[in-house]
């Protein structure tokens, strides 16, 4: 089937190269220009395991073509996919004006029967405004073709987007007309081969649905997150714990890990925009609130434990803290609301020097921290240690599962390790002479673990967990 994609980011980008690698002949449309341009010549805009290649493949096999020309793109697909961006307003509510404009854009030179499908998270109700939008056009023109709307929000995880789009755990489509179902079903056909994972729904449960999702997913880290808190206080160890309540087949182990906080283009997005939703309609959200307010104090947490370890000497000002992992999660060079600009912005007016390194969000970090004398860019984990008083771990990139403690040892001025996503064994980082502090585990010092130095350090890290959390 041919199959128009509008906005090609994240979510068009990737649904629309699936869909041509299912066999489907897609056109994928973007207002930046420069964009579109870069993907013709093979140049892909993002970071994304197996992407590349995929674009490449179907571009050549004239499955896969980018445009700007919404005329042409109408003309020739019958189905129209949104998957613009819907970013925040101020006051958080999802700002859908990018889908109004699609939406006004596909009923300006649609002259047949077309589908519209919704992929951009949008709050409920969007589809009915869409609705109203295209007909409102078509009945100006005095055209009377017909169209359907449909809600179909993708689920895709960055970092593993591919996979989740060639094999989705489940295909949600809103819809309220049986020919408009009749095509969904067919375009995703070919990804229900193993067995059938589409679930229809009127539209605004499936809108819902999408919110819901992601929400649950926060809930749960800033769950842990919490419990993290607590179980520093008590002695206990929140690894420990994830294992203990993940093994229950109720709870299971994902999305139980404490961190530093989650970020990304979604979660903090959606989480507002639900809140906002729930506002306009004077209905009170006191576990979404919660959410949110959990993680942005854990986003502070890890800055602030590092002030702690160095209050002594007089705080971060003049050390040189290496800083590993930037993207808001691995294998994604997504910045947009990462935990590690919380932590650059707070070492940085704490007067630290900083050494940065991520696998593949250095261009992407470089537009959004502002550069300063401050600022050393490097090239591997082991340049970024070099003459380095901490170390820091923000995002858990595999290749940082096996750092070289012995090499590091020697390169680093300091000793030591604070770890945001509690990547090591204690007891293992401690025996190659660091001290380390992770989440939700008591911190471990390296010289003596029972010296007053040390009961000392871990008394003020308690405190300032509790002055950071309470309240
Ligand atoms: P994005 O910012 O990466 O891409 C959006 C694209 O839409 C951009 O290329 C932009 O130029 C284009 N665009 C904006 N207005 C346009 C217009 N009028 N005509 C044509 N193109 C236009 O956004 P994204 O991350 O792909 O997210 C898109 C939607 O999907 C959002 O609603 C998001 O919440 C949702 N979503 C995102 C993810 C994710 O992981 N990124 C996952 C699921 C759902």
């Amino acid at each position: 089937m041919r199959l128009l994609i509008i906005g090609t980011g994240y979510v068009g980008l990737v649904t629309g190269t699936c869909f041509a690698e299912m066999g489907h002949r897609v056109i994928c449309l973007d207002i930046d220009a420069e964009k579109v341009s870069n993907l013709q010549q093979g140049i892909i805009p993002i970071y994304e395991p197996g992407l590349e290649e995929m674009v490449k493949r179907n571009t050549a096999a004239g499955r896969l073509s980018f445009t700007t020309d919404m005329t042409q793109g109408v003309a020739e697909a019958p189905v129209c996919f949104i998957a613009v961006n819907t970013p925040s307003s101020k006051d958080g509510s999802a700002d859908i004006n990018h889908v109004r404009e699609v939406a006004k854009a596909i009923a300006s030179c649609m002259n047949d029967y077309r589908v519209i499908v919704n992929k951009s998270t949008v709050p409920v109700g969007t589809a009915e405004e869409v609705s109203m939008i295209i007909q409102g056009s078509l009945d100006e023109r005095g055209l009377n073709c017909g169209f359907d709307i449909v809600s179909n929000p993708e689920f895709l995880k960055e970092g593993n987007a591919v996979n989740d789009c060639m094999k989705p755990d489940r295909v949600v489509i809103g819809v309220n007309s049986e020919r408009a179902a009749t095509i969904m079903k067919e375009i995703y056909s070919p990804f229900m081969l193993s067995h059938e994972r589409l679930l229809t729904m009127d539209i605004a449960s499936a809108e819902m649905t999408k919110y819901a999702a992601n929400l649950m997913l926060a809930a749960r880290i800033s769950f842990m997150n919490e419990l993290a808190g607590l179980c520093e206080l008590t002695g206990a160890d929140i690894n420990k714990v994830r294992k203990g309540i993940g093994s229950d087949k109720r709870i299971g182990y994902s999305f139980l890990y404490a961190g530093v906080g989650f970020g990304g283009s979604c979660f903090p997005k959606d989480l507002r925009a639900l809140r906002a939703l729930a506002a306009a309609m004077d209905y009170s959200t006191p576990l979404l609130k919660a959410i949110e307010e959990t993680n942005a104090r854990q986003k502070q947490l890890l800055g602030k434990k590092i002030a702690a370890y160095y209050s002594e000497a007089g705080g971060v000002v003049r050390k040189t803290i290496a800083i590993l992992g930037l993207s808001f999660k691995p294998d994604t060079d997504d910045m947009r609301e990462a935990p590690s600009l919380v932590l650059i912005d707070q070492l940085m007016k704490g007067g630290a020097s900083l050494r940065l390194y991520d696998p593949v969000a250095m261009d992407k970090a470089q537009e959004l921290v502002q550069d300063s004398d401050n600022l050393c860019w490097c090239h591997d984990e082991v340049e970024a240690a070099t003459g380095a008083d901490a170390l820091v771990i923000v995002t858990e990139w595999r290749q940082f599962r096996f750092l070289d403690f012995v090499a590091l040892r020697h390169k680093m001025k300091g000793k030591v390790i604070f770890d945001g996503r509690n990547q090591y064994h204690p007891e293992e980082v401690v025996k190659h002479g660091f001290d380390y502090i992770s989440i939700g585990r008591k911190a471990m010092f390296a010289a003596d673990d029972v010296s007053p130095e040390a009961k000392k350090l871990r008394q003020l890290l308690r405190v300032l967990l509790a002055e950071a959390t309470s309240g």
